[in-house]
C-alpha cells in the first residue's frame, strides 16, 4: 500500500476542518508546506445549518443566509420579543460553507482535499500515520475531527448531557412566522422531566425551521421529537397545515470535560473532538472560528500541539451550570427564564462569547437563579 508524507493532515472536512484548512490557505507560512484534508463524504449535501449571534459584520457575511434583528424568549411565565440590536442572529446553511472554502483551497497548490474514510489513526509518538482503505498517509502535525462520546465517557468527573434535536424544515398553508425574528428558546412546552424547548428560524412568513431540543442526558425516540414538532405546529401556531420540506438532526455534547488527554505533541483534536463546542450551550460554528487563528498561531511556533491550552474562567462557570443541569434537569427553564427575565439578551450573549469581565459575569450570575449554582460551587469544592 502506497505512504504519503504530508507536512500537515486535516482529518474531517466539517466546520474545523474546513476553517483550519481555510487559514492555512489564507496565511503565507504555509505557501510551501503540503497539506491533505480527509473527509468520507463529497461534502456536497447540506446537511446543516448553523446559526450564531455576532455584533455587526462578520467573517461569514458572504455566505449568511438570512439574519434576525430580534430573538423571542419564552419561560413558563414570561415571555418576551427583543431586540438584540448590536447583535444580529445569522445563518448559514451548511453546504454554502462546505462549497466556499472547497472552491477557496481547489486552487492552492499545497492543498488537497481527498474523499476518503479514516479506518484508523496510529500515533507513534514521532509522526501519526493516517490510514485509510486505498493509501496510509504519514505527518508529524495531525489534525483530527472525528468526534465520538466514547472520548468522554470513561470519566465521571464532567457529566456529559447532550443539545439533541431534531428540525423541520416547514411550508405552512399560512403565513405564521414573524421573519425579522428567531425564536431562541420557547419552554412553553411540556418539560417532561428535562430540559425542553423550540427554536424557531423562520426564512418567510410560511417557512421556518422548527427544532425541538433537549438539554439532556439520554436520545429519545425518533417519534417524539416528531410528535412534539406536530404538537408545536398545530398547537403553539396555530398551523396543523404544513409541507415537511428537509429535516435535519444532531447531538452536540455538553461537557466541561477537558479533550487534552487526547492531544499528542503531534496530533490536535479540534473541533467538537477538541471540546470546542461550547459546554453550556452547544454552539459551537463560532467558538471555532474564534479559536481557529490561535491554533493557526500555535502551530507557526512550532510548539508541541498539546501544549496549546483554550481554558479560561468562562470553563469554570460552564462547569457550575453543567451540574446544575445535571442534577435538576427538570429545572433546566428555571435558569434560562430567570436570567432572561433579568437580563438583556446583549448581556446574556456578551457573556456567552466569554467577553465580559468579572463584574459583568457577577451581574450574569445574579440575575440566575443563585442558590443552585452555590450548591453546585460548594459540590465541587468539597
Ligand atoms: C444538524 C446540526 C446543526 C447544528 N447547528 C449548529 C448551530 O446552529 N450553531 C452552532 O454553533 N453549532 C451547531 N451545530 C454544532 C456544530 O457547530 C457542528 O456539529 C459542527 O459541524 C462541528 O464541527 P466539527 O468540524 O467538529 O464536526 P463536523 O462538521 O461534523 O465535521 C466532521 C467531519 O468528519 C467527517 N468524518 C467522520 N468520520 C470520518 C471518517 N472515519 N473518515 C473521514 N471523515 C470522517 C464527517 O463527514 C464530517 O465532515 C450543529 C450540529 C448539527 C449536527
Amino acid at each position: 500500500m502506497t505512504v504519503l508524507h504530508y507536512d500537515y493532515i486535516i482529518i474531517g472536512a466539517g466546520a474545523a476542518g474546513l476553517m483550519l484548512v481555510d487559514a492555512m490557505g489564507k496565511d503565507s507560512f504555509f505557501k510551501d508546506k503540503s497539506i491533505l484534508i480527509l473527509d468520507k463524504d463529497t461534502k456536497t449535501t447540506n446537511d446543516r445549518t448553523w446559526c450564531f449571534w455576532e455584533k455587526g459584520e462578520g467573517q461569514f457575511d458572504a455566505i449568511v443566509d438570512k439574519t434576525w434583528n430580534h430573538v423571542y424568549f419564552a419561560g413558563k411565565k414570561f415571555a418576551k420579543r427583543f431586540n438584540i440590536n448590536p447583535y444580529t442572529y445569522k445563518m448559514i446553511r451548511g453546504i454554502d460553507f462546505y462549497n466556499s472554502v472547497l472552491d477557496r483551497i481547489k486552487n492552492h497548490p499545497g492543498i488537497i482535499f481527498k474523499q476518503a474514510e479514516v479506518t484508523d489513526v496510529l500515533d507513534d509518538g514521532t509522526q501519526v500515520t493516517v490510514k485509510t482503505a486505498e493509501e496510509n498517509y504519514t505527518g508529524r502535525n495531525v489534525f483530527n475531527s472525528l468526534f465520538s462520546y466514547d472520548m468522554t465517557r470513561h470519566q465521571t468527573t464532567y457529566p456529559v448531557l447532550q443539545q439533541h434535536f431534531i428540525g423541520w424544515f416547514v411550508k405552512t398553508s399560512k403565513p405564521v412566522f414573524d421573519t425579522d425574528q428567531a425564536t431562541y428558546m420557547d419552554f412553553s412546552i411540556p418539560q417532561k422531566g428535562n430540559t425542553r424547548f423550540m427554536y424557531v428560524l423562520p426564512t418567510s412568513e410560511n417557512e421556518a425551521l422548527i427544532e425541538y431540543t433537549l438539554f439532556s442526558e439520554h436520545l429519545l425516540p425518533k417519534a417524539e421529537y416528531e410528535k412534539a414538532i406536530k404538537d408545536y405546529l398545530a398547537n403553539n401556531l396555530d398551523c396543523p397545515d404544513y409541507e415537511i420540506m428537509d429535516t435535519e438532526m444532531g447531538s452536540i455534547p455538553m461537557t466541561a470535560y477537558d479533550f487534552k488527554e487526547h492531544h499528542s505533541k503531534n496530533m490536535r483534536y479540534i473541533g467538537t473532538a477538541g471540546g470546542w463546542a461550547k459546554p453550556s450551550t452547544g454552539y459551537t460554528f463560532r467558538s471555532t472560528a474564534k479559536k481557529t487563528p490561535k491554533l493557526i498561531a500555535h502551530i507557526k511556533s512550532g510548539k508541541p500541539l498539546d501544549t496549546l491550552s483554550y481554558k479560561t474562567k468562562f470553563w469554570f462557570y460552564d462547569l457550575l451550570f453543567l451540574d446544575v443541569l445535571y442534577k435538576d434537569n427538570a429545572k433546566g427553564y428555571n435558569v434560562f427564564e430567570t436570567l432572561f427575565k433579568n437580563r438583556k439578551p446583549q448581556q446574556v450573549f456578551k457573556f456567552l462569547d466569554e467577553d465580559t469581565n468579572f463584574a459583568e459575569d457577577i451581574g450574569n450570575m445574579m440575575g440566575s437563579p443563585i442558590i443552585p449554582f452555590i450548591k453546585a460551587l460548594f459540590r465541587r469544592i468539597f
